[in-house]
């Protein structure tokens, strides 16, 4: 059976255009970037100009990236190296409650080092309220994290206006762009962050690259040690083919973006509004307009989430319920526990996320096979 894929806000098929990219870094041009002869001195050329690229793409200088394996050490490394690092100024974190578990899960581990928490409570639609960052920063606060887009709900945040509130009260701040670079227009200056973390994965790039934007000024120490790549700010023998392929990846993505948001906006559209028209008892879940193009969420009144995405899986559908890192685990997902679903409703959720390779055929059979499936799992 033809397989139809709509989990890109898991994972994103890597471009041919990208991989043809990168083939010559694993063949003629293997070296590694550190070594000072020749083969060497061109990795470490072409790794410089995948960094100037995905600089230009988002408003960063060249010297504010540092290439890692992706957005879960990026938010590793910004959470615990500045909790250490600041830890005579305060013990303080304020987060929102609907973030990535690559961003909870560190901050857990330091609250039960003895850091205080605040979690952000979100409004139905996924948005957090400015005013109660404002309410909950202390003199101790040593960082806030929201992201910019929710990988479960689409939901994207008024990221700027976060921003200026850290910057008055001289606080780092944290967004998690993993959902929205290559997607939406993200511009660091604009989102007025201090750390941005990113995975190529995410826009059609390889798997285990991403990178970690650090503004200019902000003094934070490496999380892992043992060589002096990335100037000092990651050790490790640097992913110069994963280099590579992130920057191709993300100029495809700039040269298509505005194509790509309104078609996908179109196809999304179509599932937000011929879904519940085919279906009864039914929940949206996200806002409705500050969302992602490429994310439709969903809560099915009496169905089970879990056996719905084994039954489309069963038709060749490939879904989700929301993050890939919650589902198979039977607990119903933070988030929309957050946005104040009932666990029947956050159990019965299905998260549709499309990309570069939908097409309205694809939205076509999903419209047909859902409302089917739905009926036959219905208690
Ligand atoms: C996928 C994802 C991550 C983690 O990215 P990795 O590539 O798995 O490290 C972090 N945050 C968000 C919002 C994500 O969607």
């Amino acid at each position: 059976m033809k397989k139809i894929y709509f989990d890109y806000a898991a994972t994103a098929p890597t471009d041919p255009r990208v991989i043809e990219a990168m083939t010559p870094y694993f063949f003629e041009k293997f070296g590694n970037a550190s070594s000072p002869h020749s083969i060497g001195r061109d990795a470490q050329k072409v790794l410089e100009e995948s960094r100037e690229t995905l600089a230009r793409f988002i408003g960063a200088k060249a010297e504010e990236i540092i290439f890692n394996s992706g957005a879960t050490e990026a938010n590793n490394h910004v959470i615990f190296s500045l909790a250490r690092r600041l830890k005579d100024k305060g013990n303080h974190i304020v987060v929102s409650a609907i973030e990535h578990h690559s961003v909870l899960a560190p901050i857990e581990h330091l609250a039960k080092e003895g850091f205080k928490i605040t979690y952000l409570k979100v409004l139905g639609d996924g948005l957090v309220d400015p005013q109660e960052i404002k309410k909950a920063i202390t003199d101790k606060t040593i960082l806030i994290a929201v992201m910019h887009a929710s990988n479960e709900i689409g939901t994207i945040q008024p990221i700027a206006e976060i921003g200026k509130i850290a910057k008055e009260n001289n606080i780092l701040f944290l967004t998690d762009t993993v959902q929205t670079v290559g997607h939406i227009p993200v511009n660091v200056g604009e989102l007025g962050a201090d750390f941005i973390s990113l995975s190529a994965h995410k826009f059609y790039g390889p798997k285990g690259i991403g990178a970690l934007y650090i503004r200019k000024g902000t003094k934070i120490d490496p999380y892992l040690v043992g060589g002096d790549q990335e100037k000092n700010q990651r050790a490790g023998t640097q992913n110069v083919a994963g280099a590579v392929g992130l920057a191709k990846a993300i100029e495809l993505c700039q040269s298509q973006m505005n194509d790509e948001m309104s078609f996908q906006t179109k196809l999304r559209d179509r599932l937000l509004i011929e879904i519940p028209q085919r279906i009864g008892g039914v929940k949206i879940n996200g806002h409705l307009t500050k969302r992602l193009p490429n994310n439709a969420h969903f809560s099915f009144e009496k169905v089970d989430g879990e056996s719905l995405l084994l039954a489309l899986d069963m038709n060749g559908i490939c879904s989700s319920m929301g993050s890939a890192c919650t589902a198979g685990a039977m607990a119903p997902s933070h988030v929309l526990k957050a946005i104040g679903l009932s666990d029947e409703l956050a159990l019965g959720s299905l998260r549709i996320t499309i990309g570069r390779w939908t097409t309205d055929e694809q939205i076509d059979y999903l419209l047909t096979k859902l409302p089917e499936t739905v009926k036959t799992l219905r208690i």
